[in-house]
């Protein structure tokens, strides 16, 4: 069987944190435990004209891929709450080739 994973284009990424509570309360978490949680990087300048200035969505150990929601039919809640469609689900391959030339992709692709 496939393996499946998250590809995660933060470049889209408006730190809301919208993914996080929904996977908060998708799987009863406490509120200092994460399937999915925001990291933000910078801000710091770079140039003249560049900063650097980041939010990237990590999933955790605790993130089952929403087993259950997937088995139904559904999507992974992070990728619905997700208004700015950072998040995809999907078999590891198909998504791996959607990173080709993608600046700030990261391929989530737990066993
Ligand atoms: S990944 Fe989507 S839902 Fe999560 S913080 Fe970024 S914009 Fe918000
Ligand atoms: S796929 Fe499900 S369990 Fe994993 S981070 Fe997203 S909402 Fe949480």
């Amino acid at each position: 069987m496939a393996q499946n994973g998250l590809l995660i284009n933060y470049q889209y990424c408006t730190g809301c944190h919208s993914c996080e509570v929904a996977c908060q309360m998708e799987h009863k978490l406490p509120v200092d435990q994460w399937g999915i949680k925001l990291a933000e990087i910078g801000p710091w300048q770079i140039s003249e004209e560049k900063w650097q200035y980041e939010f990237i969505p990590i999933p955790t150990d605790q993130c089952d891929l929403c087993a259950d929601r997937v088995a139904k039919g559904k999507k992974p809640t992070c990728v619905k709450h997700c208004q700015s469609l950072v998040m995809e689900y999907g078999p590891v391959e198909e998504l791996a080739k959607k990173i080709n030339g993608q600046p700030k992709m990261v391929l989530f692709a737990p066993k």
